[in-house]
């Protein structure tokens, strides 16, 4: 018998509106960004004449009244309206705590849809492949189509509409039933089958399973895709752009569609890839170690010297998607109950770190080295196998010198974070939480190599 838990999934359908549908829609989309945007000038406003801080419960109570003077506005669901003062309110609360810009005013042609915050006021009838949802507030039943990868109970209800490409889509949150990990704490951890991996720009993935180091390559196609994207938007800078009072030729809206499909398509590619390896990874192990890195900073924008190579490393590192394959791998590998340990790259430093003696060198941090000899012990190794090596030993305690300070290091593990689902979750009140793993000082793993 094996426990279950239950987690949060965001599965998403493409919709097939017919033209009154789509009117329907179209009409909704557009209150709803009248209503964001009142909420933003209502803050500026009171912020402007009497210096005070609008809060959202103060807004969600003026709703009532708001409806009166806007009729229009009577016949949405009225926790559609709440959530979108909500978005408002999320905007803020970002740039109070710095780290976003100033809540703008929205152009509908920015503004992408609304939200049913729970499981009212909507109704989905699919099995997971295809089937119709029905909108109760707009009297709408709408075809979608799609295939989830995995079905449950839906919570919540997003409709996005993308205007470039003109194409609606439906994004359910889904509780879906999980095995519970066999690894709850890591003083048992079995290390079956472990696989230390890190993700780089020359090679997409180098993995390390105690015995044999793989390489997973880059894929191409975002290359071959970008030269097709840098001809396309070559012919669309000469065609008449939107400016301020000038509207956009049909050429340029003509060709902006074709690059924005172009895109989409690359993005499809991508994922497909992604879904690709980290199934096949999955399949094999059931724990993943990996460090715990932050795309943010990485890809932050360059300054100074060496800007064109950073520039080219954050064009690969996004291309590769580093965030997303971390999170399907680690929600690939739990569904089948094992884990994924992250690692803190900042007092771990693995890249600098030699895996036969612990030494650690400053210079192995240049990254033009690519392969690395340590000069205390002369163990010599290609620079990214010896860092998922490092993590290997870290892992299964095999690091010299570092033994099971892993507690020390403050390792995370996927099980212990709180799984994130969409911007409107908190309206069902669900915490962010870290919690640090508990990390056992007893029993060196079973496990050894050699
Ligand atoms: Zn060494």
């Amino acid at each position: 018998m094996t426990e279950t838990a239950l987690v949060v999934r965001r599965q998403t359908f493409r919709l097939y509106p017919n033209k009154t549908q789509e009117r329907a829609l179209l009409d909704a989309r557009r209150l709803h960004c009248y209503l964001y945007n009142a909420c933003v000038a209502h803050r500026r406003y009171e912020y402007r004449r009497n210096r005070r801080t609008v809060t959202y419960l103060e807004q969600q109570n003026i709703l009532p009244e708001f409806k009166k003077a806007w009729p229009e506005f009577a016949q949405l669901n009225s926790m559609t309206l709440q959530a979108t003062v909500k978005r408002v309110d999320y905007a803020y609360q970002r740039f109070f705590q710095g780290l976003s810009k100033k809540p703008k005013f929205k152009p509908i042609k920015r503004y992408s849809g609304w939200t049913y915050p729970s499981a009212t006021g909507w109704k989905v009838n699919t099995d997971g492949k295809h089937g119709t949802v029905t909108l109760r507030d707009l009297g709408i039943t709408l075809r979608m189509r799609g295939k989830a990868k995995d079905w449950g109970k839906p919570t919540t209800l997003t409709i996005v509409y993308k205007p470039t490409l003109r194409q609606w889509y439906a994004s359910f949150t889904v509780e879906v039933e999980v095995p519970r990990s066999k690894f709850g704490s890591r003083s048992d951890l079995k290390y079956e089958s472990i696989v230390a991996y890190d993700l780089g720009t020359e090679t997409a993935i180098t993995l390390y399973d105690g015995s044999e180091f793989y390489e997973v390559a880059n894929p191409r196609f975002t290359q071959r895709s970008e030269e097709k994207i840098r001809k396309i938007a070559k012919l669309k800078r000469r065609k008449r752009a939107p400016r301020k009072r000038v509207k956009a030729s049909r050429r340029w809206k003509k060709i902006n569609r074709l690059e924005a499909k172009l895109q989409a398509k690359v993005a499809r590619q991508r994922r497909d890839w992604q879904h690709k390896v980290t199934s096949e990874i999955a399949r094999r192990y059931d724990i993943g170690v990996t460090e715990k890195i932050n795309v943010k900073n990485m890809t932050r924008k360059a300054k100074g010297k060496g800007k064109k190579r950073k520039a080219g490393l954050n064009k690969s590192i996004l291309s590769v998607g580093f965030a997303t394959l971390n999170r399907l791998l680690t929600y690939k590998i739990e569904q089948k109950g094992g884990l994924v340990l992250f690692l803190p790259t900042q007092t771990l430093k693995p890249s600098q770190r030699c895996p036969k003696c612990d030494a650690i060198h400053k210079e192995w941090a240049d990254l033009s080295n690519r392969y690395h000899v340590c000069p205390t012990c002369g163990f010599a190794i290609e620079r990214d196998r010896g860092t998922v090596m490092v993590f290997y030993n870290v892992a299964t305690n095999q690091q010299p010198g570092l033994g099971t300070r892993l507690v020390s290091l403050g390792c995370f593990s996927s099980t212990s974070e709180t799984r994130y689902t969409g911007s409107m979750k908190q309206l069902g009140q669900k915490k962010r939480q870290k919690l640090c793993c508990q990390a056992g000082e007893e029993t060196p793993p079973a496990y050894a190599v050699g």
